[in-house]
């Protein structure tokens, strides 16, 4: 088994920055200046009406534009590893639109993001906990939070889901009413259930507003162990959260959808934030997605944060707001 010293070193919460290229059809953007110190540091500056703008930032990790795809599955692959040792695990990905969050979690048929290479990593490691005589059933769900309501993204009709207390026993576990979950038996099984995820996602965009870059996405992944021989049971949960743009709202007609559409967000890192300060009180039930993701947020879960940023300077305020978010939690 992968041991994770990564995670072990410092508690439970990783952040790790990644800068995305230029694209080719963005030649004529104006680039902010990029240093990169070392794997783990970086700065960006920029002229402002003559005056220079510079801020120094430090990760877990730095990925600069020419990292790619494998080389940061290297380091995200213990954590999903330790998902089968019965951890609960969060990786999302924060920043504004069009930073890279997306390519991030799923990239493209050539360049596979964190999704698909988990599907093809969950089910290489299927095959060998075998032969140590554990046996995984792998089920999963697909739910998108736009404007504090969830939406299941296996579902053509639209029933009311709502996130309940399982048990008072236990107040930090939690079910969603009514939330379509399926098992896989294989990694093509499950590449096909996120095909229909992604077009009910695509539906729901074409439908209304800024839906796409406003809502967060959930793929959540459950294993559940047994051992043949000793009886022994292990659950543990994957959570990939493609997080809406963390850019301001644009003022709505509707001052309580402005005040919503971010408000997972900035929950998130309310929660982030407590658990960091070891704080008595964390504020879970603020909000939906921290709601949602209560049973994954603290305790001995692993908490794995991108931040991504785009390179350019009119993103470079942005970019400083999504870099600062990170050096408030690290
Ligand atoms: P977001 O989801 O944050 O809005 P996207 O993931 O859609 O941003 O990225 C914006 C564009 O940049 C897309 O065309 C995407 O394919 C491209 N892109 C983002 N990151 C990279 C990268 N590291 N390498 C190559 N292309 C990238
Ligand atoms: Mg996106």
């Amino acid at each position: 088994q992968i041991h994770n010293d990564l995670l072990d070193l410092k508690g439970n919460i990783r952040v790790f920055c990644r800068v995305r290229p230029q694209l080719d059809f963005e030649k004529n953007r104006a680039m902010c200046n990029w240093q990169y110190m070392d794997e783990t540091s970086l700065e960006i500056s920029t002229v402002d009406g003559g005056k220079r703008l510079r801020h120094d930032f430090s990760f877990d990790q730095v990925f600069h534009p020419q990292s790619t795809q494998t080389d940061i599955f290297e380091l995200v692959s213990p954590l999903i590893q330790s998902a089968f040792d019965g951890y609960n695990v969060c990786i999302f990905a924060y920043g504004q639109t069009g930073s890279g969050k997306t390519f991030t979690m799923e990239g493209t048929p050539s360049q596979t993001g964190i999704i698909p290479n988990t599907v093809d990593l969950l089910f290489t490691s299927v095959q060998n906990y075998k032969l140590s005589g554990w046996s995984y059933n792998i089920s999963v769900t697909f739910l998108e939070i736009y404007n504090e309501v969830l939406y299941d993204l296996l579902s053509n009709e639209q029933k009311d889901l709502e996130i309940r207390m399982v048990n008072p026993k236990t107040p930090h576990e939690i079910t969603v009413s009514n939330l379509t979950e399926f098992s896989v038996d294989s990694a093509d099984d499950l590449r096909e259930l996120i095909e229909v995820a992604h077009s009910h996602r695509a539906t729901a965009a074409t439908a209304g507003n800024e839906r796409s870059s406003r809502s967060h996405a959930v793929t959540q992944i459950k294993l559940t162990g047994t051992h043949y021989g000793r009886g022994e049971k292990s659950v543990g949960k994957i959570n990939l959260i493609d997080l809406a743009g963390s850019e301001s709202p644009k003022t709505s007609n509707r001052m309580d959808e402005t005040k919503n559409i971010n408000r997972s967000l900035s929950e998130l890192t309310n929660v982030i934030m407590a658990l960091l300060n070891q704080n008595d009180h964390v504020p879970y039930r603020n909000s939906k997605l921290t709601h949602l993701l209560m049973p994954s947020l603290g305790g001995n879960s692993k908490t794995l944060m991108f931040i991504n940023v785009a390179p350019f300077d009119d993103c470079f305020k942005e970019s400083v707001k999504s870099l600062r978010f990170a050096a408030n939690v690290n």
